[in-house]
């Protein structure tokens, strides 16, 4: 345990039902301390699908106890001797979905020497995985978060930590390829499926001035919320099993934010030449067949991408600081967090879920309340 007056506890899941509202509030073991580290008294922390398919061991066996959350934002309580980036107690900071990389040991790597810890071979999460020192990491749907100083980024002043919080792994995951990739003036950008991660990719896609940026969701019941988000149309798929005819050859840049498996015939066939579509969505079944003559003819790429470096997420802040922008999200407190994974497997979020720390919530808890 930690030396200071501070118990490590949060919402844990124990076995696959916890994805059925089944976490359990308890205390568990942060990573053992090294200088390098921070604590963070942890305020909000985003609810992402990826903490939907983790709980559920979607992606294959979950290391149980788990505390999932992974958009983390608090206030840096403690700071190692050798911490990175001039971090001091008080500071407002947050952490995404990884949180060490070859950098804590044996780096730095290709990926890390030039600025993509992101794609490190030793890619550490922030929940789920086990760090370095050996010790387990444990998410943010908790009070307090210990993580190696070079993953934790301070949030620019004007952002709120509540809106700050959903970048940090849904807002980097759709920023980052969209940048790699070049959306922008003279590019037309669709976004597959409108959640926490296609909602931030509208908005980022406007703010890097793509010429049109069309949402391609199940149905049309979002098409309201999609013209209001900046999206120049919202073509409903399910509704029409026509669709890609209909838009064939139209979009430069895909980003395919959907949980479960898309028909990635049907998204080829809607890229341009040299089009390139990006898979960020990561579902638990295998994708689709890729069919063949497509590729051949129009020269499209497919690809992915996994989130963001710290970088990439200090560049996609100050963006948002910038330009203003916000992100649709709803405050749920704390002790609500097994409500917050039901609703979000049912799709209710409008458009992401943030956890709130609330002083007096912590009685109520061991209250059962
Ligand atoms: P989310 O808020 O639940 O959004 C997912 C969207 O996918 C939904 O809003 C819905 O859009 C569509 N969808 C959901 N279930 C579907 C189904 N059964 N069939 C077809 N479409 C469905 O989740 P999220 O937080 O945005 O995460 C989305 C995915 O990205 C998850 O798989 C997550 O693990 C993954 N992810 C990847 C990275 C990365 O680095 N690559 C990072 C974070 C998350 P419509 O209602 O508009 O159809
Ligand atoms: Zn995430
Ligand atoms: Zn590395």
């Amino acid at each position: 345990m930690s030396d200071q007056n501070y118990k490590f506890e949060g919402w844990l899941g124990h076995d696959k039902s916890a994805a059925d509202g089944n976490m359990k509030w308890g205390e568990f073991e942060p990573k053992p301390w090294e200088e390098t580290d921070v604590d963070i008294k942890i305020t909000h922390c985003g609810v992402c699908g990826s903490d939907l398919h983790t709980l559920r061991s979607g992606w294959g066996p979950t290391k149980y106890p788990c505390c999932v959350g992974h958009e983390i934002v608090g206030t840096v309580v403690r700071v190692g001797s050798k911490a990175e980036g001039g971090l001091k107690v008080g500071d407002r900071v947050g952490v995404g979905a990884q949180s060490e990389s070859c950098l804590g040991r044996k780096g730095p790597c290709e990926a890390c020497s030039s600025g993509r810890e992101n794609y490190c071979p030793f890619h550490i999460g922030t929940y789920n995985s086990v760090h370095i020192n050996g010790g387990k990491s444990y998410g943010g749907y908790a009070r307090y978060k210990r993580a190696p100083s070079h993953f934790v980024v301070k949030i620019p002043d004007s952002l709120s930590s509540a809106e700050a919080a959903p970048m940090l792994c849904g807002g980097v995951t759709t920023y980052t390829p969209l940048k790699y990739h070049g959306a922008g003036p003279g590019k037309t950008v669709g976004v597959v499926g409108l959640g926490g991660l296609g909602h931030f990719a509208v908005l980022w896609a406007k703010a890097l001035k793509a010429d049109r940026v069309v949402v391609i969701s199940r149905s049309s019941a979002k098409r309201e919320d999609a013209l209001r988000l900046g999206a120049d149309d919202l073509i409903a798929y399910a509704e029409d099993p026509d669709w890609a005819t209909k838009h064939a050859s139209t979009l430069d840049i895909i980003i395919n934010t959907v949980s479960a498996s898309v028909p990635l015939k049907d998204l080829i066939s809607v890229l341009r030449f040299d089009g390139t579509l990006v898979q960020v969505g990561a579902p638990e079944d295998p994708l689709p067949s890729i069919p063949l003559f497509p590729l051949l003819f129009k020269r499209v790429k497919i690809t992915g991408s996994i989130i963001g470096s710290p970088n990439d997420i200090r560049e996609m802040l100050q963006l948002a600081a910038d330009q203003n922008i916000k992100p649709w999200i709803q405050e749920i407190p704390m002790k609500d967090a097994n409500q917050a994974v039901l609703d979000l497997a049912k799709g209710k979020p409008r458009y992401r879920y943030v956890l709130v720390n609330e002083p007096e919530e912590e009685s109520k808890i061991k209250a059962g309340l």
